[in-house]
């Protein structure tokens, strides 16, 4: 007999967006298509200062998700992301996993929160081949040595990139 039956209305996809990639869009836009409704939802650290601010992520995040379904929103969260889940009433987590490399971190944290809370389940899309190596952080690093990243994230990123590296330095 099944312990619980699995609602699956409403999904939470969480992460840094820092910033939003191609990776990123295909998780949100295949989750779109299994779940009722995706929140995703930008964890605000206390003590990490990103590349962008939280509000500049959720922007460039909102003109992207508005392209992929009304059912789809953006919001932020600090915390435990299990707490998030609860206040939410969601019970399921989406992940994307690129490699073998994000393969122990994923479940370690999969667990943990399934140790948290019992009723949550976390579900794992694996990304698309063509995006597999994409990383906020490797688009950044290339984007500030001035390489070009239009391959890799949307149009309104590529500029924001540029314009922050311009700021920044
Ligand atoms: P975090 O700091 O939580 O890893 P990220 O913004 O880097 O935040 O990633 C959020 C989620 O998106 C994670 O589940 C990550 O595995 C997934 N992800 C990141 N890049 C890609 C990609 N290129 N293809 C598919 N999923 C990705």
């Amino acid at each position: 007999m099944l312990p619980f039956r699995l609602i699956m209305a409403e999904a939470v996809f969480p992460g840094s967006f820092d910033p939003v990639t191609h990776g990123h869009i295909d998780i949100i836009t295949r989750a779109a298509s299994i779940f009722d409704s995706v929140t995703v939802a930008i964890l605000n650290h206390p003590d990490k200062v990103g590349f962008f601010t939280v509000p500049e992520r959720m922007a460039m995040l909102e003109e992207q998700v508005r392209e992929i379904s009304p059912h789809v929103r953006v919001d932020c969260f600090s915390g435990l992301l299990v707490d998030y889940l609860a206040a939410r009433k969601a019970r399921v987590i989406i992940r994307g996993l690129r490699a073998i490399s994000d393969y122990d971190y994923e479940v370690q944290m999969a667990l943990m929160n399934k140790s948290l809370r019992e009723d949550i389940e976390t579900v794992f899309l694996v990304a698309r081949e063509a995006n597999s190596f994409i990383s906020s952080s490797i688009v950044r690093q290339v984007a500030t040595l001035g390489g070009d990243i239009s391959k890799f994230v949307p149009k309104n990123v590529v500029q924001a990139v540029l314009n922050k590296i311009a700021v920044k330095k």
